[in-house]
């Protein structure tokens, strides 16, 4: 008797979890569940080329059907799962169906953090995680002239940029005293800032959002200073809420996310957890450090196979470097490591020329570079970072110097 693997979450990590058990040798059946009516899609592009215009949504697929039929993989869409008994290890889904499971993978994602000020629900105020959200962003943005976006993160900052693209006023509110606080460096948030600012956004540092009022068909963003901010569109960013409800409400232990060992299994040995609602003690970070969530493509792909390899019963650790990027305007922005902790950073490349490498170090070790337009060293970077290669600032700043010789 062949076993069934039941995976929760059909994005990054669902499909290439039921692509990854298919490659370990896993023959039995296999049910994707997702609420979601739309194909397992692509999302970076919804706030990039999805949004300009220059990314079609019939290149948004993950996968295509005949993946799914070939690999005999059942995706259920438009279904939620509304409860796991672990007991008898049974699914049980919105239809009042129940589905029996011998391992159980959750990959449930993370979804937006709403806005909570009065007119928060305003016609006006678009979110932007789904296919529907960019839909509809898409279609206010084809006529909308003045934007805010609230929130200067990636999501944010992709949309200002490509709300810019489309010749859009917009202005940034930031409640940190800098973009990108949670994620990128003092010296990138500046040059982040500062390409914006050429691009002619404005900013609102500091400031929280306190009311947004409908005026006619302009909707006034209020901040705590007091500043009106008129606008017909409001891009909301400001974070997202791992989807845990679950894996709580079955007893599974959550603390910031679904927590896993470093091979993605939970605290029950039938369950694996991967992606934005999976929290671990990244291998980089000292053991008794807290678990905390990746939110990338990269962590979703990566750990999903750590996953399938825990079913499959070859548990292997998950090691792989961190990688991150971002499209905006002309920037390729591109980052391997995490640059947290960090004591210096030296320059390679040139900045005027917007082609150039920051690398990270602590103390005598490199832990992350962050690359502007340029790819091949991001490659490097992460091959760097892989084989721990030892290297100085000053090596790094001459130009001289062979990077690409220093991967062993
Ligand atoms: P996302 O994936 O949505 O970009 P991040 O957490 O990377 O999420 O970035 C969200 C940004 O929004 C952070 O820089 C954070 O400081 C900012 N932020 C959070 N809440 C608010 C708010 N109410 N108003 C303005 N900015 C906010």
């Amino acid at each position: 008797m062949h076993s069934t693997l039941v995976i929760v979450g059909a994005s990054y990590a669902g499909v290439q979890l039921a692509a990854a058990a298919r490659e370990t040798g896993f023959e039995g059946r296999i049910v994707l569940i997702g609420d979601e009516a739309d194909a397992p899609y692509q999302r970076p592009p919804l706030s990039k080329g999805f949004l300009t215009g220059s990314f079609s949504e019939a290149r948004l697929p993950l996968r295509s059907q005949a993946f799914f039929d070939e690999e005999k993989i059942e995706w259920l869409p438009s279904m939620r799962a509304t409860h796991i008994d672990r007991g008898r290890r049974e699914v049980e889904l919105q239809d009042g169906s129940r589905i029996a499971y011998d391992h159980l993978a959750l990959t449930t994602g993370a979804r937006v953090r709403k806005l909570d000020c009065p007119g928060a629900t305003l016609d006006a105020v678009h979110y932007l995680r789904d296919l529907r959200d960019a839909r509809r962003l898409a279609q206010t943005a084809s006529t909308a002239r003045r934007a805010v976006v609230i929130g200067g993160g990636y999501i944010g900052l992709e949309a200002a940029a490509s709300l810019r693209q489309k010749g859009i006023d917009v202005t940034v509110v930031e409640t940190e005293p800098r973009l990108l606080a949670r994620v990128a460096s003092p010296w990138m948030s500046a040059f982040m800032q500062d390409a914006h600012a050429r691009n002619g956004v404005a900013f609102e540092f500091g400031r929280k959002v306190i009311e947004l009022k409908q005026t006619g068909d302009a909707v006034s963003v209020v901040l705590d200073d007091d500043t009106h901010l008129s606008c017909d569109l409001v891009v909301v960013g400001i974070g997202v809420i791992p989807n845990t409800e679950l894996a709580a409400e079955c007893g599974l232990t959550v603390a910031g996310g679904i927590v896993v060992d470093e091979c993605a299994r939970t605290s029950d040995p039938a369950i694996v957890a991967a992606g934005d609602c999976a929290a671990f003690v990244p291998h980089w970070a000292p053991s008794d450090s807290r678990a905390c969530r990746i939110e990338s493509v990269q962590n979703a792909n990566d750990m999903a196979k750590v996953a399938a390899l825990a079913i499959a019963g070859r548990p292997q650790p998950y090691r792989t470097v961190p990688w991150f990027w971002s499209d905006q305007y002309d920037l390729k922005l591109q980052m391997a490591g995490i640059h947290s902790g960090f004591t210096h950073h030296a320059l390679r490349g040139a900045v005027e020329e917007r082609k150039f490498s920051l690398f990270y170090f602590r103390n005598e070790a490199l832990i992350a570079v962050d690359s502007i337009n340029r790819p091949q060293e991001h490659m490097l970077a992460r091959k760097l970072l892989a084989n721990g290669v030892h290297l100085s600032a000053r090596d790094v700043e001459d130009p001289a110097f062979d990077l690409k010789g220093a991967v062993q």
